[in-house]
């Protein structure tokens, strides 16, 4: 018995897969699932998270619709990936809010710029419409201790929900191998993810629309991934700068913040805005459609928390920089928030599967049979 109808499909389609094992040289998939000859709802959310949706095996099956056995795995598995995110959703009062992310995540991105926008207005409505410059002017507007308690609460709320999130996930999928986390196992899984070994269909590149593999969501990925990361690392070098060396936002154009935060916004923008597009155009049979508000409002928000970034640092010595700072510590403040109930989950899901992908591939034998 499963714990959803989605687990269930997801465990008659793998058992068909056993018997078959043609797709065993496209991803880690199905050779972890050849390590098992039953399979545990624990199981199944592992398989689900380990699988990228490259779509090779939709398109390679002899089994997939029309035909009778109904074989569809990167579907299923989209679908077992979304239940599985608000399973071990913390606190679980709020797991619902996966059910209806794109509304939740909308509404809170709306709810935020509208309070920075009018919060702004009240502070000082003088200061909002007017130019500012030199050392300290977005703190015209906000106070900077105010900012960052209020950014650093919701960094802080965000971190712990997806930390508890990611121990009940690893908790629950471990309940046979009890497997110990070593730092040969983080590195292994930090390099799989790094290069997104498994999104390649086992070489070919990955299906998106018709049956023409390539490498685009490969890399719109990476843009976007590495995007993020050089924003977060923009915020990081600024709040070094502020704490540190005492010196004030805004910074100059040459200046490490700028130039990190330049990099990875235009690379997040580019990078969103290409999984956007190719979500929209991707094969109905490859995506579940009751999850795909999810994945299309996820991207938007990072396209928009990058747009309004680099926008905001193209007009900042203007008039336009209170409301552009505003809209843009909004979306910033809605993505942390959301964060932990949203697509987001899926890259710390994934990683902990690469994880025990790692261990099991170094470990002969049935799965937690040792
Ligand atoms: S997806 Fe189809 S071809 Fe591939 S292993 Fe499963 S049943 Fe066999
Ligand atoms: S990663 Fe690709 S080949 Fe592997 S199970 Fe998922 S969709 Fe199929």
């Amino acid at each position: 018995m499963h714990g959803t109808n989605a687990l269930a499909e997801a465990d008659r389609m793998m058992t068909v897969c056993n018997s078959c094992r043609y797709c065993e040289g496209l991803c880690a998939v199905f050779p972890a699932m050849e390590k098992r000859r039953i399979f545990a709802d624990g199981d199944l959310d592992y398989l689900a998270n380990l699988c990228h949706g490259c779509g090779a095996c939709y398109y390679d099956c002899q089994f997939s619709p029309p035909h009778e056995f109904n074989v569809d795995v990167p579907r299923t598995f989209a679908r077992v990936r979304a239940e599985s995110y608000a399973r071990y959703a913390w606190p679980g009062a709020l797991s619902s809010l996966f059910a209806r992310n794109g509304r939740a995540v909308s509404i809170a991105a709306a709810v935020s710029m509208i309070l920075f926008l009018a919060g702004f207005a009240l502070f000082d409505g003088r200061s909002f419409l007017s130019s500012h410059e030199g050392a300290g002017a977005f703190y015209v507007l906000m106070p900077h201790v105010a900012m960052a308690w209020l950014f650093g609460a919701a960094f802080v709320g965000a971190l712990a929900a997806l930390w508890v999130g990611l121990a009940k996930f690893w908790r629950y999928t471990d309940e046979r191998s009890k497997m110990p986390v070593t730092a040969g196992l983080l590195l292994q899984a930090a390099r799989d993810a790094a290069r997104l070994r498994y999104l390649d269909g086992g070489g070919s590149g990955c299906m998106n629309e018709g049956e023409r593999p390539d490498d685009r969501r490969v890399l719109f990925h990476h843009f976007t991934f590495y995007g993020f990361l050089l924003c977060f690392a923009a915020t990081c070098v600024a709040t070094l700068y502020h704490y540190g060396l005492g010196r004030e936002a805004p910074y100059a154009w040459d200046s490490l913040p700028v130039l990190l935060g330049s990099v990875g916004g235009v690379g997040l923008v580019f990078g969103a805005g290409g999984l956007l597009v190719a979500k929209l155009r991707r094969t109905p049979e490859l995506q579940e459609q009751e999850t795909r508000s999810m994945d299309l409002v996820f991207v938007a928000m990072l396209m928009l928390t990058g747009g309004s970034g680099l926008t905001l640092l193209v007009f900042r010595a203007t008039p336009a920089m209170g409301p552009l700072l505003a809209i843009h510590l909004g979306a910033v403040l809605a993505l942390f928030v959301t964060m932990p109930y949203g697509k987001f989950v899926h890259g710390l899901f994934r990683f902990a599967a690469l994880v025990r992908y790692a261990g099991e591939a170094a470990t002969p034998g049935e799965a937690g049979s040792s």
